[in-house]
């Protein structure tokens, strides 16, 4: 009875510190997760701004931006030079 309460009591043990352990991984994990979502985040959308601007130009009349072979703003109608 006492052995059996002794075992009870360290499987209990081991239980509660793999669910403390377990419970840390997951919010490793979690963290890391977000800290890598982040980043890819924010790379994408700096190489999204980068690629917008090889790609456009500003409007020479309402300085709006519009595509680099745009022959005519989409914003004002203003004929570009290309
Ligand atoms: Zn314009």
């Amino acid at each position: 009875m006492g052995l059996a309460a002794g075992a009870f009591g360290w499987a209990l043990m081991i239980w509660l510190a793999s669910q403390f352990f377990s419970f840390s991984l997951g919010i490793g994990v979690v963290i890391w997760v977000v800290l890598v979502g982040i980043m890819v985040v924010a790379d994408a959308s700096k190489n999204q701004q980068k690629a917008e601007a090889q790609d456009s130009k500003k409007c020479v009349a309402c300085a709006e931006l519009i595509k680099r072979d745009a022959r005519k703003c989409k914003h004002c109608g203003e004929p570009q030079s290309v």
